[in-house]
């Protein structure tokens, strides 16, 4: 979701997240995905555009799609 090429660690995104899920990791902004509510503020305030929060690790397998066939 970070970019942490581009980020320049300005910490914009973490003061503007209303639920506090952006922390600065080593000057890079790291988002929380178990707080984040993908409410969009980071990315419209990121002054480098290092944030798309529609661009997440491809990761979404639906676990409990274990249906007994058979
Ligand atoms: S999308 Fe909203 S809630 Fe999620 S990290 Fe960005 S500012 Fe915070
Ligand atoms: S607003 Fe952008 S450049 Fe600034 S810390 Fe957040 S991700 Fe990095």
């Amino acid at each position: 979701m970070v970019d942490s090429k581009l980020c320049i660690g300005c910490g914009a995104c973490a003061s503007i997240c209303p639920v506090n899920a952006i922390k600065l990791v080593n000057g890079k902004a790291q988002i929380n995905k178990d707080k984040c509510i993908r409410c969009g503020a980071c990315q419209q305030f990121c002054p480098v555009s290092a944030i798309d929060i529609n661009k997440e690790e491809p990761k979404e397998e639906k676990e409990n799609s274990k249906n007994d066939k058979k």
